[in-house]
């Protein structure tokens, strides 16, 4: 078991992220491979300290083949670089890569891929809520695939920790903000009913399937770089993504379920775990994701 960092050696960077690195690392006492993230906060560490505690106790008790599993955190375990002020994550090694990766190699990808992926997150987003854990930051960089193939959802509660700090990148914000949902940026607009937050999970992950088809983020033209302003007002307000008509019926559906503006007629989880397109190559064996990821 994972008790001490001193038993990791650092073998390569797996990449950056919002504050933090991802690294692959190698347990001596074990010879197992984990990832090891670390985020760092400096001053910034009172603040998320408390709160971390209470996420920690929430990741060790969560177990599920749908999302990566956390085995140990550990506060300050590179005091001795930089004064401190870190938050080190030991994760389960995910060797095929994220879906980011994934689709920048390969753009587009076929709709058995596409359907396999939506019933992976979708899995482990049933797993989560059942935990009334919302993730929040659902994007391909948190959708991981193990040398299996089996895709997984990542950082869940992570996020929470570093929205706010003062680490963030200036340019990252396309990545954290262009899945968001339109509740979750504009709360006040539903009449004053307030969402619990899971239905923006679903939001998002309609935003990953459209990419997934198109090959592009689907909410703003191609090669432009918008501005805060221009992706709000797309998420909140544009007429921009409807699914091109080459998908099949089922993934039209399926997104628009996703994509509906108004949170309280938005898609359930469990409605969409039994959608039709979900459904739909659950008779073949799923499309192995690694033949995306490694044979290129
Ligand atoms: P982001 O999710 O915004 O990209 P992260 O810091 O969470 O930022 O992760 C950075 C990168 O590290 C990810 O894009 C992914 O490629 C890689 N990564 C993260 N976690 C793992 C893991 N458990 N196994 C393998 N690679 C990982
Ligand atoms: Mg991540």
């Amino acid at each position: 078991t994972i008790t001490n960092l001193a038993d990791f050696e650092k073998l390569a960077v797996l990449g950056h992220g919002n504050g933090g690195t991802v690294y692959k690392v190698f347990h001596k006492p074990t010879g197992a491979i984990y990832a090891l993230k670390v985020l760092r906060f400096g001053e910034d560490i009172e603040r998320v300290q408390q709160q971390s505690l209470n996420e920690m106790g929430i990741l060790r008790r969560l177990d599920s083949d749908c999302v990566v599993m956390c085995h140990g955190v550990f506060e300050n375990g590179f005091a001795d670089i930089d004064g401190g002020g870190d938050l080190c994550f030991v994760m389960e090694y995910m060797e095929g890569g994220s879906l980011y990766d994934l689709l920048q190699r390969h753009h587009r990808l076929s709709e058995e891929a596409i359907s396999g992926i939506a019933r992976s997150v979708l899995e482990g987003l049933h797993y989560l809520h059942s935990m009334h854990i919302v993730h929040r930051d659902i994007k391909p960089s948190n959708l991981l695939i193990n040398r299996k193939g089996k895709m997984k959802i990542a950082d869940f509660g992570i996020s929470r920790l570093v929205a706010g700090s003062d680490k963030q990148q200036c340019d990252s914000y396309m990545g954290t903000y262009a899945y968001m949902s339109p509740e979750r940026i504009d709360p006040e607009r539903w009449d004053g009913v307030y969402s619990d937050g899971f239905a923006g999970d679903v939001w998002s992950l309609g935003v990953v399937i459209m990419e997934c088809f198109t090959g592009r983020f689907p909410l703003i033209n191609p090669g432009e770089k918008p501005d805060w302003i221009t992706l709000m007002y797309a998420i909140c307000f544009e007429e921009t993504w409807e699914m091109p008509e080459t998908a099949s019926a089922e993934l039209q559906n399926f997104v628009r379920r996703c994509l509906v503006r108004d949170w309280r007629s938005r898609g359930t989880v469990e409605e969409l775990l039994s959608h039709p397109f979900s459904t739909k190559f659950q008779h073949v064996a799923p499309q192995n994701l690694l033949c995306y990821s490694s044979c290129v």
